[in-house]
């Protein structure tokens, strides 16, 4: 034996040792056994934290061959009916794809196995756990479409979500905490329905939250994850070599099986980084973030951010609760708490009024996910166009846009009404559509016309309304005078019943 696997003997002996223990105990281990030897601690613990990792990583050495982890699949490949067109991105289990579906002319997007599957007995635990997570049917839930098989590669077809994940949000730009607080209340609403069909996420995390175009939430890897940490082994090893514990519930940290009690703290866990801009359990390595789990109690999100009311921090303080009984009780008392939060039941206890005020307080909320609607839901649709003769896209409001493109809206509302666009600045507030300042017929659905990004970067406010009735304080086209200005942002902030407004905001560079 050469030096190098000398030294690998000692890493693996002293790894495979403090898998063997409680998460408190290895850690004093870890310190005793590599003790005057930093370079081997830091391997150590990096081997232990490592997130690629699976149970069985300790029997590849690292000298000689290493099977490669993922199987990349090039644009073109086929699989089933699927045809690949893109990567979408990679994680702990496998890569995924965006594909065509050729029967059904259709996208669609792929996971790929390659971490799992080893024997058939892990493969058919799989597909039951897909088949499971593919009966929950909920607006926040990502629709799974198949559990498949194709060239011995195993896949899960599921919704293509055009969007972004939460966990990307967080990092790129975080919109005003009121907008956050709102995508983790769709999120609790999700697994509340989850939970009431007796399956626990328990992977909750930013990566598996997306936010689609328009503002829906959706929650990716229902299930799937708990069949991996059941594949082989349960225990809180192989937990912990299945990625970052930065949102593991105590109990799971210590070895117990997680229940829906897990995925609150999880979503604790989440809702104190949107309100504090930090994470709650940070160690330097998984070692460190565990034992704070176990251990200490993070500071009230009051205390860090003065946007942060006491009653979140409450609500926040409760979902991290280091035993499970002292938590909130179930998800859906969570989504509550959350909605009463947005919009506290004070003199009237509509959504979009305290929603709306704290809008122009806040300066807006964000991505066009703030919904005002005491009539029937709108929808839009943005499309936009890069360059003159190219054609125009279907963009994504939380897209970033150039000056000189060009955007329209589709408009669809479930009943026939008048629809208005509106742009509105510290300054002023200008309507843009309908451009001719005549009521028209009552209408389901409607094209604006083209409008250009200006050479001013930042965030392009637009009001998307449609109201039973013809209004003729925004009737009128072009920017407003003070008087109907101040008529017009009243409006807005305290929209009256038979109408429905959004609040899309564009960035533009
Ligand atoms: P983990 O394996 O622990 O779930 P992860 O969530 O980071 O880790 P994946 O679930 O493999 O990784 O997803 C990788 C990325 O692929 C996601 O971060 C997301 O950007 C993208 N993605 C996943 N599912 C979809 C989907 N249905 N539609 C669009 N993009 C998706
Ligand atoms: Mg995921």
């Amino acid at each position: 034996m050469g030096p190098e696997a000398e030294r690998w003997q000692v890493v693996r002996e002293i790894v495979e040792s403090a898998l063997e223990l409680s998460t408190d105990r290895r850690i004093a281990y870890v310190a005793e056994a590599t003790v005057g030897d930093a370079e081997l601690a830091a391997e150590v613990n990096s081997l232990l934290e490592s997130a690629e990792a699976t149970a069985t990583w300790i029997d590849r050495s690292p000298i000689g061959k290493v099977q490669p982890f993922t199987q990349e699949l090039a644009p073109g490949r086929r699989l089933a009916q699927y045809e690949i067109t893109d990567k979408l991105g990679a994680g702990g289990m496998g890569v995924v794809y965006l594909a065509k579906d050729e029967r059904l002319d259709r996208l669609a997007a792929l996971k790929v196995l390659t971490s799992l599957g080893e024997t058939e007995e892990e493969r058919r635990r799989f597909a039951r756990e897909a088949r499971a997570a593919s009966a929950l049917n909920h607006p926040n839930i990502i629709t799974i479409y198949e559990y498949g098989c194709a060239d011995e590669i195993d896949f899960i077809a599921m919704e293509y979500i055009r969007g972004v994940t939460l966990a990307q949000l967080l990092k790129q730009h975080p919109p005003p905490l009121a907008e956050l607080l709102e995508i983790a209340r769709q999120t609790a609403k999700a697994l509340a329905s989850a939970h009431a069909a007796g399956i626990v996420h328990r992977d909750l995390k930013p990566a598996n939250i997306m936010i689609a175009d328009g503002g829906l939430v959706k929650v990716l890897d229902f299930g799937i994850a708990k069949l991996a940490r059941q594949s082989g082994d349960s225990s809180t090893e192989h937990n912990l070599l299945m990625g970052t514990p930065t949102y593991m519930a105590p109990e799971v940290a210590q070895g117990e099986t997680a229940d829906a009690r897990a995925d609150i703290f999880a979503l604790g866990v989440i809702l104190y980084e949107m309100a504090a801009k930090r994470r709650p359990f940070q160690g330097k390595d998984a070692m460190a973030t565990l034992t704070k789990i176990v251990n200490e109690d993070p500071p009230r999100v009051d205390s860090i951010n003065p946007a942060a009311t006491r009653q979140l921090a409450d609500l926040i303080a409760k979902c991290l609760a280091k035993k499970p009984e002292a938590r909130l009780p179930s998800m859906t008392e969570l989504a509550e708490k959350l909605e009463d939060i947005l919009a506290p039941a004070a003199t009237q206890s509509r959504r979009w009024l305290l929603a709306g005020a704290s809008a122009l307080a806040a300066g807006g909320l964000t991505l066009g996910i703030s919904r005002w609607t005491t009539g029937p839901a709108l929808r839009y649709e943005l499309e936009a166009q890069k360059e003159p003769g190219q054609l125009p896209y279907r963009a994504a409001v939380t897209d970033t846009f150039r000056a000189g493109w060009k955007f329209r809206l589709r408009l669809y509302a479930a009943q026939p009404g008048f629809f208005y666009v509106l742009t509105e600045t510290a300054n002023d507030v200008a309507v843009i559509y309908p451009l001719s300042g005549e009521a028209a017929q009552p209408a389901g659905a409607t094209v604006t016309g083209w409008y250009v990004f200006d050479q001013t970067p930042g965030m392009e406010r637009v009001w998307v309304i449609w109201s039973e009735k013809p209004r003729e304080l925004i009737a009128k086209p072009g920017r407003a005078d003070q008087t109907r200005d101040a008529g017009i942002r009243n409006l807005l902030t305290r929209l009256p019943a038979g109408m429905a407004g959004e609040l899309l905001q564009l960035r533009h560079v």
